[in-house]
């Protein structure tokens, strides 16, 4: 999957289309789902221009890596979900079911979540 610097998350990034925010910093963005999943359904983007989670980890430096990770664990506190159970996914590519290519976390809590995966059986 190739970079599409007009998918949606790079169209919010550059303020085309708006968002409804839970906390920025210089490296990241984010924002409540706006289909969501669970009570509580929060995506994590790093502002860089990355499909996915081999691109950002080969390409992005180590500053915008360790604030992403550390974005992750401050909105599931934030949202209230850190001490309850929670879970944190990124869809990567055609298996992963990847919709919006630009890399993202789904932060999703809220109630109790059930098996990661469904049985492929
Ligand atoms: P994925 O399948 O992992 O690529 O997930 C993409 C997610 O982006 C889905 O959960 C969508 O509901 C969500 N989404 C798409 N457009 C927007 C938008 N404009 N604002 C917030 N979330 C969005």
């Amino acid at each position: 999957m190739t970079y599409d610097p007009n998918n949606i998350f790079a169209r919010i990034l550059r303020g085309e289309i708006p968002c409804k925010k839970v906390m920025e910093n210089d490296h990241v963005l984010a924002f409540h789902d706006i289909n969501p999943g669970a009570p509580v359904h929060v995506l994590v983007i790093p502002k860089g221009a990355y499909v996915s989670m081999a691109d950002f980890t080969a390409n992005a430096s180590v500053t915008e890596q360790a604030a992403l990770m550390k974005a992750i664990g401050d909105v599931a506190r934030q949202m209230g979900v850190s001490d309850t159970g929670y879970r944190v996914i990124s869809n990567a590519g055609e298996d992963g079911n990847q919709e919006v290519p630009h890399l993202h976390f789904h932060v999703v809590g809220g109630r109790k979540l059930g098996r990661m995966l469904p049985r492929a059986d």
